[in-house]
This record gives C-alpha cells, structure tokens and sequence, in this order.
C-alpha cells in the first residue's frame, strides 16, 4: 500500500550491495579494501547530555595539519559517502540535473544520483584516461559534478594531477570536478589538493576507512575552498558528528597516529607488491590491473576458483567487469592473510 506513495527513482532502486551486506563466512578477509591493522581505544566520555560541536575544532584543526589546510576548506562528514551525497543535495536539482561518471568506478555515485532522482552521465575511464580535455569537457555536458576517483576503484588506475587541473579549468564556471581520494595515503604524491589554491571548482573526498583503519568510526572529510564548502554546510545536518567518534577522529589524526598510518601503507604496499608478483605467476590468473590503492584487480581463467577460496574462508570480492563476470579484486591484507590468497592460488586447478 505505502509503495503507491513512492516516486518512480525510488520504487526502482536497487539495494547497493556494499562488500560488507551480504552475510558470508569467513576467516582472511579481503574484500571490502580495509586496513588489518585495529587499533585500541579508550573513551572517557561524560557529556553526552549536551549536542556535539557541529564541527568538533580540535578534529578540523588536526586535519587541516595533516592535509596542510585552512579550517574554512574542510568539512567533518559521516564518511566520504555522505559528502558524495552532500555534494549532490547541494549543488545538483532532483530531475533537471546530472552528474558524470567514468566507468568502471566506485558504486555509490550512481546510488546516490539515483536517490536523489540526479541523471547520470556515464563516460568511461579510458576517456578519462586517454582522450584530451576537451573531448572529455565535451563528453561531460551538462554534468554539473564530475566524479573522478583517484587512485580509481577498482581499476587503480591513476589521473594525473596536470590532467585534472586542466579539466577544472576547462569547466570553470559549469562544474564542480570531485576528486574521490580514498586511497590516496596509499600515493600521497598523486593528491590534488595542492589545486585548491588555483581553483574554487575543485572539492576533495577523504575518508578515515582505508589508510587509517577506521572504517567503523564512518569518518570522513570533505575539502574545497570556503566558495564552494559554504553553501554545503547549510545542506548538512546539524549535528552530523558524535561527540564519541569526534574524540576517536582526534586520536587517529594525532602526529603519532599519523606515522604509525604511513609506516602502515609502505607495509601494505610492499605487500600489494608481492601480491602481483603472485598473481603474474598464477596460470589461474589472465589479466591483473596493478595500480595505486590497497587492493589488486584481476580477471580469473575460471570465474569457479572463487568459490574454492570462499570455502576455504578467503573473502575476496568478485564482480563483472567489460561485461565479464570473472574478475575479482582483492584487498591487500597483512603478511597472514597474503599467505592464505598464496595458498589458494598455488593449489593445483
Ligand atoms: C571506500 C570508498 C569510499 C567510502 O568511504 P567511507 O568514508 O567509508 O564512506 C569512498 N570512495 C571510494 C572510492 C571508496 O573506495
């Protein structure tokens, strides 16, 4: 009865199958790229009868070293999925406008534009990758947001920081470029926040959920200059931050917390390296796509030998790909679990 009141968008959503919704058992897992490294922590917390700052300053300040910007260029969000929302309740009109894509990409872009009734312009990462920017401003349109995830998922393909500099400028003034840099701690030579001293169309997605090994603490941040973040932070709620996860978000971003995190990503790309070693030496594998990001990507021979790793409680992601559905990516895990996906692919087919 009450499915008579929903607008078609929503009447014909799909759930997002995020890595974590479906129920699976499991002992190595490494499908949902976070960080193997928990760490501990201890709360004193004695006020949770007042509302949380709506921005908790010692979290903005602490960021704003880390990422070396001015605390009117960076916004607390629940992850960067709510950014990727925010950025699309802000600046885009449910039914009039549209956002652009370059598949294959990170998912939640096309969920959150389908709730929100925001029409997709869906380009590929090889145009992004290969055309000049201006075939690629051509090709956006009328996108007023145009997502570029980098290092990509799940390609780990990279655009280069000159390339995206050149985009915002040809799209000054008719679009916003979002630069999703979830795994950028993984290449922090490849980030483009240096651009936002040249540009007031450029906005920067971060999360705590990879590098930082915080993906349960939904911690996020979104980073623009103070023209583009204003009008953002009228659309978000007014307490999006808890004072709990605020004292954790501190304590993760400390200077301490920040080498721990860094000696972390050169363990874990050292072992993303010995991961590919791997898979080029497995006749069970025909394609990898190394790149940048805690994870590999490859395509499988048989798309059965996953089921084999599943059983022996190796969680890894499958999905389709170019119309294929025997490609997996698998999250770099620590040296235990790199030796379960060794175990499993050295057995005999
Ligand atoms: C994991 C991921 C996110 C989501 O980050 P949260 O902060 O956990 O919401 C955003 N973008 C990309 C590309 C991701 O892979």
């Amino acid at each position: 009865m009450s499915e008579s009141l929903l607008p078609n968008n929503i009447a014909e959503l799909k759930a997002y199958s995020s890595a974590k919704s479906e129920k699976l058992t499991g002992t190595t897992w490494l499908n949902a790229n976070e960080s193997p490294y928990a760490k501990e922590f201890q709360l004193s917390l004695n006020n949770l009868n007042r509302y949380p700052e709506p921005q908790p300053e010692n979290v903005i300040n602490a960021y704003c070293s880390y990422a070396q910007l001015n605390a009117e260029q960076v916004l607390m969000t629940r992850g960067a999925d709510e950014g990727i929302e925010l950025l699309m309740r802000t600046y885009c009109e449910s039914g009039v406008d549209s956002i652009a894509i370059f598949t294959p990409t990170y998912g939640m872009y096309k969920v959150s534009a389908d709730t929100q009734n925001i029409a997709i312009n869906e380009l590929s990462q090889k145009l992004l990758l290969d055309a000049e920017v201006s075939e690629i401003n051509e090709a956006v349109g009328k996108a007023k947001l145009v997502f570029v995830c980098n290092p990509n998922n799940p390609t780990g393909s990279l655009t280069p920081i000159n390339k995206i500099a050149a985009l915002a400028k040809s799209l000054e003034g008719k679009a916003i470029v979002v630069v999703d840099e979830a795994y950028i701690e993984f290449c922090p030579e490849h980030s483009a926040v240096s651009l936002l001293q040249d540009f007031n169309n450029i906005a920067v997605l971060r999360t705590l959920s990879k590098a930082f090994a915080l993906a349960g603490l939904r911690t996020g941040f979104l980073l623009a200059n103070s023209s583009l973040l204003a009008p953002v932070r009228k659309v978000i709620a007014p307490y999006p931050v808890s004072t709990a996860v605020a004292l954790i978000a501190e304590q993760a971003l400390s200077s301490d917390s920040v080498t721990q995190m860094r000696r972390q990503v050169s363990i874990l790309n050292g072992n993303k390296e010995r991961l590919k070693t791997l898979l080029n030496g497995s006749p069970k594998v025909t394609q990898v796509l190394s790149g940048e990001g805690n994870f590999v990507t490859l395509q499988l021979k048989d798309k059965n030998d996953i089921d084999a790793a599943m059983q022996q409680g190796t969680i890894m992601r499958p999905f389709s790909l170019y119309g294929d559905e025997n490609w997996l990516r698998i999250s770099i895990g620590n040296e235990q679990e790199l030796e379960q996906v060794r175990l499993w692919l050295e057995q005999p087919e």
